[in-house]
């Protein structure tokens, strides 16, 4: 029994799963400097690297006891006590004034000229105040900014004093998963206040995929399921698709053999976010289960066991297809494609598993000698997808769909017999995380983000 995301904890569970937080690469932008208050004015804003040491811990500011400043000609630094400084450069202050001038209220765009801003441009005074840092600069119109204390805390760069709160903890999971998959009924998925729906996609974000029960056996409700999390992407595939093993498309989706674990779509640039899908009828026949794998699982274990594997496969663009078609050509753009395993260029963690032996095209880009090593890592990394204990095998049936993240969990099916009928969808990626962002401010809001009226958007929401 899965309850809502807030309530999974780990500790009764960690006999199943293993729980990894996919942001361990932070330290290099963790950087943090203990400095002495007394010598503040001083060292604040020296140039010295900072001491690398762990983010640390955000202290509360009191309105009695209001942060430290200290400014010169490139920086205003903030004393958070003792041993916590931020400092923040004048010309990025400037060009991040919120001020209704500076910052459009309502559409949440800037509307500073950022160069109209003098390059060397310095505070005429820079003061803590109750609500927050308080800068006046100078120009022939006076102009006054206001950045809450909590808002440069978030965003302090220099050091990041914590992480940012873009990504939240996965989950990753092994066959054993099976005990106790994620859950939500069809009807919590569809009910209207949206409470359901944030479960629903939160599980999707913590575990990469999610089961939904009681889903009515047609293609309408399986339709009206899908856009609760919106739009659905059409391909050469069609919309909303709903299929049997006749090879109506030139694809061996649309036959009765087995499908290894892969994603779908390596042969677009973007491949779709979120695939669901739901059996709706097998008759006159057997077989035909459905596998799911972790993809984040298995790299964890291949960057454990076979570091230089990982690094083959996170550097090596591997090109696709799709051209069972003859009016349809895709490869991705570059033609040359991309990695297995993707990382966020900023924090280091894989944000992408990109996998379909079977679409892969001609390997013209290897360099020479790397030819083997390229293939020893695909058979280790196939080796480790296809174990007992990586597979998670699943017979569906009619009234229960699953949605899986197709940038993470690989899916497949044994082969079968018979007539089976199946639909589903494919979600972008942008649509889903623009509804979870959106179910988050809702049910799980920032403190920063609650002023103003219900219905507005503060402009110190997180992430603008
Ligand atoms: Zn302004």
């Amino acid at each position: 029994m899965w309850m809502a995301c807030s309530s999974v904890g780990v500790s009764a569970r960690s006999m199943l799963l293993q729980r990894a937080s996919f942001r361990a690469c932070n330290s290099h932008r963790g950087l943090a400097t203990h400095l002495a208050r007394a010598s503040a004015s001083s060292s604040a804003l020296s140039n010295k690297p900072p001491l690398k040491t762990p983010p640390q811990s955000v202290p509360q500011v009191a309105s009695d006891d209001l942060p430290m400043i200290s400014m010169d000609d490139r920086k205003v630094a903030i004393g958070w006590d003792t041993r916590t400084w931020s400092r923040f450069h004048n010309i990025w202050l400037r060009d991040h004034c919120r001020c209704p001038e500076c910052f459009h209220p309502i559409t949440k765009q800037r509307l500073v000229n950022t160069f109209e801003i003098p390059p060397d441009i310095t505070p005429s005074q820079a003061e803590p105040t109750a609500d927050g840092l308080r800068v006046s600069w100078p120009s022939s119109q006076p102009h006054v900014s206001l950045y809450p204390w909590s808002w440069l805390q978030r965003n302090s760069y220099d050091p990041a004093l914590k992480q940012r709160e873009t990504q939240l903890e996965k989950i990753i999971w092994s066959s054993k998963i099976q005990a106790s998959p994620p859950t939500v009924t069809y009807e919590e998925a569809m009910a209207e206040d949206e409470r359901g729906l944030y479960k629903w996609l939160s599980h999707v974000d913590h575990f990469g995929m999610c089961f939904i029960s009681g889903v009515p056996p047609t293609p309408e409700a399986t339709e009206e399921l899908s856009k609760r999390i919106g739009f659905i992407r059409e391909t050469q595939y069609g919309k909303f698709w709903d299929f049997t093993s006749d090879l109506a498309k030139g694809d061996t989706a649309y036959t009765t053999l087995a499908l290894g674990a892969h994603t779908d779509n390596t042969y677009y640039t973007d491949p779709c976010g979120l695939q669901l899908f739901h059996l709706l009828s097998h008759t006159e026949g057997s077989g035909g289960s459905t596998l799911l794998v972790d993809g984040f699982y298995v790299a964890s274990i291949l960057k454990e066991l076979h570091p230089d594997a990982y690094s083959v496969l996170a550097r090596t663009p591997v090109p696709a297809h799709a051209a069972g078609e003859p009016s349809e050509f895709y490869q991705p753009y570059p033609a040359s494609g991309y990695p297995v395993l993707t990382h966020d260029p900023v924090t280091g963690e894989l944000i992408q598993v990109r996998w379909n032996n079977d679409d892969r095209s001609v390997m013209n880009n290897l360099d020479p000698y790397q030819v083997e090593a390229w293939y020893a890592a695909i058979r280790t990394w196939h080796k480790l997808l296809t174990s007992a204990d990586s597979e998670y095998w699943v017979q569906l049936g009619p009234g229960t769909a699953v949605i899986v993240d197709n940038h993470r969990v690989l899916h497949g099916r044994s082969a079968f017999t018979g007539r089976r009928r199946m639909c589903g969808a494919y979600i972008g990626v942008d649509e889903y995380r623009s509804k979870l962002a959106v179910l988050r401010e809702k049910f799980n809001p920032n403190p920063d983000n609650a002023s103003g009226p219900e219905t507005t958007r503060s402009i110190w929401s997180p992430a603008l």
